[in-house]
This record gives C-alpha cells, structure tokens and sequence, in this order.
C-alpha cells in the first residue's frame, strides 16, 4: 500500500521508518524494511499490525547503519495479514529484497512455472512471484537492472516494485504500471516513494515517473527508462508545501 526507498549517506533505517508513519494515513495492516548494512549483509524485518510493532522490534536488534533500504507498508490482497505474509520479500538466499503495492494477475501461472524449476515459497502471496522471479534472472544476468526489466515484462496486472541486492549496494530499483511512484531528488542521495509524503521532509525536488517505467537510483545519479531499457525523460516537479 506504501513504499519508501533510499540510497545515500546517512542510515537508512530511521528515514524508511520516518516515510512509512507519513504513509500511515493511507492505512495498512502490515509494514516491513530492508536494509543492506555497511559490511554488505541485507537485513530484513517485517511484521503484521501497526507501525509501532515493527519498529519495537528494530529497538532490540536493529538492521544496522547501513545506507541503502526499502520500505513497506501492506493491504493484503493475496493472503493473510501475518509476518511471513509481510513485505520485504527475499530470493536468491537471502540476498535480494523486494516490495510490492498492487495485484499480480498472472501470479498462479509463474508460480507454476517456478516451482516446476524446484523454487519453495514462505508466503501465500502474489508478491513473492516477483521476489523469486527477480531472483531467478539476477543469478541468470549478475545484473540487477537487467533481470528488472525482464521480470517487469513478464508481470500482468498493477505493480510499484522496489528491489535491491546485497552485491550491489547503493542501488534500488523500481518500476511501475497502474500504480504510483515518484522520485525524490536529494544532495548525495535519492528516494522513491509511493507518494512524496514518503520523502518531502528531506526534499521538495521530485521527478514524475510515467507509466511503463523502471527507475534507478544511487546516491548520485537517477535513471529512467522504459520496461526495454530505452532511455526516458522524467517531467520534473516541485512538491507544494501544502502536501
Ligand atoms: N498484493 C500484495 C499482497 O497482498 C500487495 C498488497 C499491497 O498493495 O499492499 O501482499
């Protein structure tokens, strides 16, 4: 339902944390992080309930300080509201995090199709598909954007994905159809959110994600290009301060 993502300098735990309460409003029954922490090692944490419950459970053993994550609140739609059914979502051993707002239509038939290749699966949702389809093609490519663009190809239906890899820290990866992502423009660093509550207490600089979209961001650089990796001009806006 919500999604934050950073990259940059500062730790990246409390700023998801601080996006997600300012996504709150939208509602949810779920909420979860990932955070790559400074010695290379993704972490995760996720829970069913409130905001509150989640971040109790990063007081006693927090994710580190490690400067890239993604963020997530869940309504569930495939699934339950448990812990296990909460977003992040992890693939290839643990190394690879990826969150979803929407509805994967075709998610039985790749299910399928993954489980004929050996592929298990923790939860019952349509999000974890994408988690484990991502996986598949990064230990196809090596390359997060490049197996990005083929499992967005493959999708059906309404999706804001964030993913991110161990090997390449200090990158996240998203794309959308049906369903809202913009990008918050920052000094040495970069958000994503589903909307720019999720970052517009660190900037008002933000740049339009069209449909169709994949983006890429590291501390300092943005990329945007279509679902085959053809180069596109994001429309640059100014967040109003009344948003
Ligand atoms: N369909 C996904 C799920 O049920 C995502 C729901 C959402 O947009 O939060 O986990």
């Amino acid at each position: 339902c919500g999604i934050v993502g950073y990259v940059g300098q500062r730790p990246s735990q409390d700023i998801l944390l601080a996006g997600l309460a300012r996504l709150e409003y939208r509602g949810y029954d779920s909420a979860g992080i990932a955070v790559i922490d400074s010695d290379g090692h993704l972490g995760m944490r996720k829970k069913a309930g409130k905001l509150a419950m989640l971040r109790d459970s990063l007081t006693d053993a927090a994710l580190g300080d490690g400067t890239t994550g993604i963020g997530h609140t869940r309504w569930a739609t495939h699934g339950g509201p448990t812990d296990v059914n909460a977003h992040p979502h992890l693939a290839d051993d643990g190394k690879l995090a990826l969150i979803h707002n929407g509805i994967i239509e075709n998610f039985a038939a790749l299910r399928a199709e993954l489980e004929a290749e050996g592929a298990t699966f923790a939860s019952e949702t349509d999000s974890e598909v994408a988690a484990a389809l991502l996986g598949r093609e990064y230990r196809r490519t090596g390359d997060l954007q490049q197996a990005f663009r083929a499992v967005v190809n493959r999708l059906e239906g309404a999706f804001t994905l964030l993913a991110m890899h161990q090997d390449q820290p200090g990158l996240v990866v998203g794309a959308r159809r049906n369903s809202p992502l913009v990008i918050g423009l920052g000094e040495g660093e970069n958000f994503l959110g589903s909307d720019v509550a999720a970052f517009v207490e660190h900037t008002r600089s933000a740049l339009a994600i069209g449909q169709d979209q994949i983006v890429s961001i590291t501390p300092d650089e943005v990329t945007v290009t279509d679902f085959d990796g053809n180069p596109v001009e994001a429309q640059p806006f100014e967040v109003s301060w009344d948003s």
